[in-house]
């Protein structure tokens, strides 16, 4: 969906550790063919199946301090042990270019990226509920005892985040989520504030 004025909608998919952001995010992808998704530059190793370039842009903590230094990175954040950020580029050159840019991105990454753009649209996944969200990161098998509370301790406190952004969309069905998000983004489309 190119927008009418020449410029491209960002989108932002923010919210705690648990709420299924990656899920949503890689089914919603499938339906939207002509969505930009950025690929985020990350120090933590690839997890089984992962790949460079498509998952992430894999890179050591000094080449990502070097990316912080020469402000290619749009936003970054220190997630649990690991730095995670945006290449600006991509998004500028596509948002320019007419596209629309979605972001997957964590809370402290959103917030910043919303002082840098707060005409882009700020979207806040949360999961049903505090038993949902332990069974999610449990669930997910890659996570040691310390890490568990670490994410689910700091998921609690980043559902308190949730009045920064746009909408909410709780993440009960996959589907369903992919289905409202699908409907924010027409919304936004239409609003006449952007025409
Ligand atoms: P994971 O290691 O499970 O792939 O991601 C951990 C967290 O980092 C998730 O909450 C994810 O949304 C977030 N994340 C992924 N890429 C970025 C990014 O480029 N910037 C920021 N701020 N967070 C990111």
């Amino acid at each position: 969906m190119a927008h009418a004025r020449g410029s491209g909608i960002l989108f932002v998919l923010s919210g705690p550790s648990g709420a299924g952001k990656g899920t949503v995010c890689k089914a919603l992808m499938e339906t939207l063919p002509d969505m930009r998704l950025s690929v985020s530059v990350t120090t933590r190793p690839p997890r089984p199946g992962e790949r460079h370039g498509v998952n992430y842009f894999f890179h050591t903590k000094a080449e990502f301090e070097a990316m912080i230094e020469n402000g290619e990175l749009l936003e970054w954040a220190r997630v649990f042990d690991n730095y995670y950020g945006t290449p600006r580029a991509y998004v500028e050159e596509n948002l320019a270019a007419g596209h629309d840019v979605l972001l997957e991105i964590d809370i402290q990454g959103a917030m910043q990226v919303k002082r840098a753009y707060p005409q882009g649209v700020f979207i806040f996944l949360i999961p049903p509920s505090a038993t949902e969200l332990e069974a999610r990161i449990l669930g997910r098998g890659t996570e040691t005892e310390d890490s568990f509370r670490q994410r689910f301790g700091a998921a609690r406190h980043e559902l308190q985040m949730m009045k920064e952004y746009n909408y909410v969309v709780v993440n009960d069905v996959v589907e369903a989520a992919c289905e409202r998000i699908r409907a924010i983004m027409t919304a936004e489309h239409c609003s006449v504030s952007r025409n």
